[in-house]
């Protein structure tokens, strides 16, 4: 078999070498001396990875909490916007599941609605059927950045600038964009920012990351709260904190922590806008490569694209054009209906291959991964 050719950077990508000694590194020394003393060891890199995610993100080390996946991040963001009877959330068409579920779940619970944005032809989210369905009982808009199944890169910044003029909060989903495009909630304007380690930020699993921004953080309610988020100041009395770590809990896997920070600073050492000019030359090639041979369709909606690619072959399901290039050496996996509902459902799709080359991944190796593709096709 060939070099393996890894197209999987959006499912859990490949950690480079800085992450693994941070992470193995920091359990050893846990055997050794405990986990205590272990982590106040590294306290201050710890500490610093506030500052790396802000500068990452583009927001203030207060702003930013950590978590044990995107999921997390985004289940403690979502259940801090108080939502009642009578309000209004708009979620995007290529919204996931994960996220989709709990939005119709307390829409349900509270009575309020839960409300899809429709996309415009190209496939992005439409801004200005956004701006129709737009009044002052819309209390949050749910946006994904880069949906979990095509290429699209949807327009943040214009959703933001549309839903705050009613005064709603916007939440988004970066967790498909954090490490290959640059997220900043102060470009974006954005209130809310969730995110993982272990996609294209190519960190450990396991990692989250989420950004409230201080005008957000006065709106919200947290309720998960232990003793990390407050301080319990007498005996019926506590003290809840007043920065996004208010969402984070006591307990972490520290090794992890430390292995997402060392993956943020490999990012921000490389640059996010050369990684995103890498990335972006691969999937265009990719898609080239792919949209050239006969018996396959390439289906990444939107305007601007960014690095998911996702195709068909006529006649072949995916999980089985999967598990030839699996035998190729070629690893990619499949997006079924049931991660992205409504935006699946529009298209007519039932599944995709998604591959997602990282810039890791040497241009030659797309062009082998196009030549096993070929040999997938009836
Ligand atoms: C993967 C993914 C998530 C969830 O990430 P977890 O790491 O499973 O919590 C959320 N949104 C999108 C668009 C995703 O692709």
């Amino acid at each position: 078999m060939r070099n393996p050719i890894f197209l999987d950077s959006a499912g859990s990508s490949l950690p480079p070498r800085e992450v693994l000694d941070e992470v193995i590194g920091h359990l050893r020394r846990e055997a050794e001396v405990g986990g205590y003393v272990a982590a106040r060891e590294r306290q201050d890199d710890l500490d610093d990875g506030y500052r790396v995610f802000a500068e990452l993100l583009g927001a203030e080390p207060d702003e930013v909490a950590f978590t044990d996946s995107a999921t997390r991040s985004w289940l403690t963001a979502f259940d801090a916007v108080p939502l009642a009877a009578g309000d209004r959330v708009l979620f995007s068409e290529a919204e996931y599941a994960g996220a989709a579920i709990p939005i119709l779940r307390r829409a349900r619970e509270v009575g309020a609605t839960a409300e899809v944005v429709p996309s415009d032809a190209s496939g992005q989210v439409d801004v200005a059927a956004l701006r129709e369905l737009l009044d002052e009982r819309v209390k949050l808009v749910s946006l994904v950045h880069v949906p979990t199944n095509s290429g699209l890169v949807n327009p943040a910044r214009e959703v933001a600038e549309a839903a705050h003029e009613v005064g709603a909060l916007v939440l988004l989903d970066a967790c498909q964009s954090i490490g290959q495009l640059p997220v900043r909630a102060d470009e974006l304007g954005v209130d809310l920012i969730t995110g993982t380690g272990r996609k294209w930020l190519r960190g450990p699993r396991g990692t989250g990351v989420l950004v409230v921004r201080r005008e957000a953080a006065a709106r919200l309610r947290p309720r998960l709260i232990d003793l990390h988020g407050a301080e319990w100041t007498a005996p019926g009395e506590f003290r809840l904190r007043e920065d996004a770590r208010v969402h984070e809990i006591w307990e972490s896997s520290v090794a992890d922590r430390l292995g997402l920070i060392a993956a943020a600073r490999y990012a921000l050492a490389r640059g996010v806008d050369v990684i995103e000019r890498e990335v972006g030359e691969r999937a265009r090639r990719l898609r080239g490569g792919l949209a050239a041979l006969p018996g396959v369709a390439v289906r990444d909606p939107g305007v601007r694209k960014a690095g998911i690619v996702t195709f068909t072959v006529d006649g072949v399901p995916a999980s089985e054009v999967r598990d030839r290039l699996a035998d190729e050496g070629v690893t990619v996996t499949v997006s079924t209906a049931s991660s992205t509902l409504l935006d699946m459902t529009r298209r007519g799709l039932a599944e995709v291959v998604r591959a997602s080359p990282h810039y890791f991944v040497e241009p030659a190796q797309v062009d082998q991964a196009v030549a096993a593709v070929s040999r997938c096709a009836p």
